[in-house]
C-alpha cells in the first residue's frame, strides 16, 4: 500500500533501509532538520546541512524511487548564540526553495528558556512565510512530556500561530487525548524510543472521529518499527483501505500540500 512518511531523517539512515521503504510503498517523505545536533557546530555547518537536504537528499531519494520534501529549522542545541543569530538571518532565503514544505523540527524538549526563545523566533518566521510546522515534543516516556506539551501549545497560542498548521510529533499514550483536542495534527512517531506500531494502530482504531487529525511517521524508518508495520497492524485490526490511506497518505499530503497524485 502506498504511503508518505512525513518525518523521516533520510540523512541518518542507510540506503538499503530507504530502498526497503520505497519497495514497501513509500512514495514520498518529508525530511525535517533535526531538533538537536550533538556536539558544537558552527552556523556554516547548519547551512551545509540545509543545502544537503535540499540538494543531495532530494536527488538521492529520486534515485531510490521516492520524492523527498524538506522542512528547515535551527537545532535547539549545538550552536553559539551568534551562530543562532546568523542562522535566523540566513533561513528566510532557504525557505524560498521549491522543496521546502514547512519549518521543523522546532519546539521544546525540556522546556527551558533557551528553547522557548528559539521556538518563538522560528514560529514567527514560519508565520511570515506562511508555512506549516513540525513540532518536536518530548518523547513518549519522557517524564516532562505531560507538562512540556502544554507549555508548547501555550507558546503556539501566545504567538498566534494557527494550530491547524501544526503537527505535534512524537506522541505518547499519556498525551494523546490532550493533543487530539488542540486542533493540531497529531503525529504518531513510530521508532525504537517512541510509539510501538501496534499502539499507533490502536490509536487510529480508537479515534474514528479524529482520523482527519492523525498522521503516522517513523523518524528513522526502522525496518521493524516503521510506517509499513503500522499499516499491517491497522489491516489486522480490521481498518479499511480508505481509513488507512487517510492517516498514512491523504493527511500528510494535504497538510504539507505535496504535489503527489
Ligand atoms: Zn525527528
Amino acid at each position: 500500500m502506498r504511503f508518505i512518511d512525513p518525518h523521516l531523517h533520510t540523512d541518518m539512515i542507510d540506503d538499503v533501509k530507504l530502498e526497503n521503504l520505497s519497495m514497501a510503498g513509500m512514495e514520498a517523505a518529508v525530511i525535517p532538520s533535526p531538533h538537536m545536533l550533538k556536539g558544537l557546530f558552527s552556523a556554516e555547518a547548519v547551512l551545509r546541512l540545509w543545502r544537503r537536504f535540499l540538494d543531495f537528499e532530494v536527488k538521492s531519494a529520486k534515485s531510490m524511487g521516492f520524492e523527498a520534501y524538506v522542512t528547515l529549522s535551527i537545532p535547539f542545541y549545538g550552536l553559539s548564540l551568534e551562530g543562532v543569530e546568523q542562522c535566523l538571518k540566513e533561513l528566510p532565503e532557504y525557505l524560498k526553495h521549491e522543496r521546502v514544505v514547512g519549518m521543523g523540527e522546532i519546539g521544546l524538549d525540556v522546556g527551558i528558556e533557551d528553547e522557548a526563545r528559539l521556538f518563538r523566533a522560528q514560529l514567527n518566521l514560519a508565520k511570515d512565510h506562511n508555512l506549516p510546522i513540525i513540532v518536536h515534543t518530548p518523547i513518549r516516556l519522557a517524564p516532562q512530556a505531560p507538562t512540556v506539551i502544554k507549555q508548547i501549545v501555550n507558546v503556539i497560542k501566545e504567538e498566534n500561530f494557527d494550530l491547524g498548521r501544526v503537527v505535534l510529533d512524537h506522541t505518547g499514550e499519556s498525551t494523546l487525548d490532550f493533543r487530539l483536542n488542540t486542533g493540531a495534527m497529531v503525529g504518531l512517531s513510530v521508532c525504537h524510543d517512541k510509539m510501538p506500531p501496534e499502539v499507533a494502530a490502536e490509536a487510529v482504531l480508537n479515534n474514528p472521529d479524529k482520523r482527519d487529525r492523525l498522521v503516522i511517521n517513523s523518524e528513522l524508518g526502522d525496518s521493524y518499527f516503521s510506517v509499513p508495520r503500522v499499516i499491517m497492524a491497522m489491516r489486522m485490526m480490521g481498518l479499511k483501505r480508505e481509513e488507512i490511506e487517510k492517516v498514512t497518505f491523504e493527511n500528510p499530503k494535504k497538510f504539507f500540500n505535496l504535489p503527489i497524485d
